[in-house]
């Protein structure tokens, strides 16, 4: 099963992939993950992503393609994958035909979850993220059992340093621009499926696998 997650982001596609990993036991791939992983790594890609990633605007596409395409190829990935915030752009999305088509490959589904605008920074600038094992929790929506500390693991939760106002300001005016047109490259392609994003956690995991059960 080849998934893809779209939406603005916190709208929960992080929090939703995190699910579906543990039903399908195909891996979650987040260039958003892999450029922190990067950052933290000090490699000259971290050095590149970070400027980017700081200022709420979008890595090159070259550069993040490359990433995905080496990604994709590997083993763990021939069962299947959850896309999480890639493509991003119609550029990457044209890549992304392509690298599937060489894995003689299809996307079975995408999904798009949709939150009303004025919840996305309340989203984003209440996350924290364990510093051990990347569950994601949020201050009010999805607490720790103790503040700052994973439930999963006991690691310490730390916030994301683009998680602020300002850069969500931008990171959803970029959105719009370049990540929404994807809708309906996606509905043009027949794989296209809306979720409702807004509804608590559970809830939106239930329409997810009720519409991966029947299919559409
Ligand atoms: P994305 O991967 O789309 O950027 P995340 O999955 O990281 O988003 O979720 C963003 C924040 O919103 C996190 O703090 C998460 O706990 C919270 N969240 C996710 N889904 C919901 C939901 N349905 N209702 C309320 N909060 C949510
Ligand atoms: P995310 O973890 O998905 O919220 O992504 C965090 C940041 O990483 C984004 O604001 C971008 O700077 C960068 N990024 C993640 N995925 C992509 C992508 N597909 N294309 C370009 N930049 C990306």
């Amino acid at each position: 099963m080849q998934l893809l997650m779209m939406g603005p982001p916190g709208a929960g596609k992080g929090t939703q992939a995190a699910k579906l990993v543990k039903e399908f036991n195909i891996p979650q791939i987040s260039t958003g993950d892999m450029f922190r992983a990067a950052v933290k790594e000090g490699t000259e890609l971290g050095k590149q992503a970070k400027a980017c990633m700081d200022a709420g605007k979008l890595v090159p596409d070259e550069i993040t393609i490359g990433i995905v395409r080496e990604r994709l190829a590997k083993d763990d990935c021939k069962d299947g994958f959850i896309l999480d915030g890639f493509p991003r752009t119609v550029e990457q999305a044209d890549a992304l035909n392509k690298i599937l088509d060489e894995l003689g490959k299809k996307l079975t589904r995408v999904l798009n979850v949709n939150v009303p605008s004025e919840e996305l920074i309340g989203r984003a600038v209440g996350r924290r993220i364990c510093k051990t094992c990347g569950s994601t929790y949020h201050v009010k929506f999805n607490a720790p059992k103790v503040g700052g500390v994973c439930d999963n693991c006991g690691g310490e939760l730390y916030q994301r340093t683009d998680d602020t106002v300002e850069t969500m300001t931008n990171r959803l005016n970029v959105y719009v621009k370049s990540t929404q047109p994807l809708i309906d490259y996606y509905k043009n392609a027949g794989v296209y499926t809306e979720i409702d994003g807004g509804q608590p956690i559970d809830k939106v995991t239930e329409d997810i696998f009720s519409v991966l059960k029947r299919g559409a």
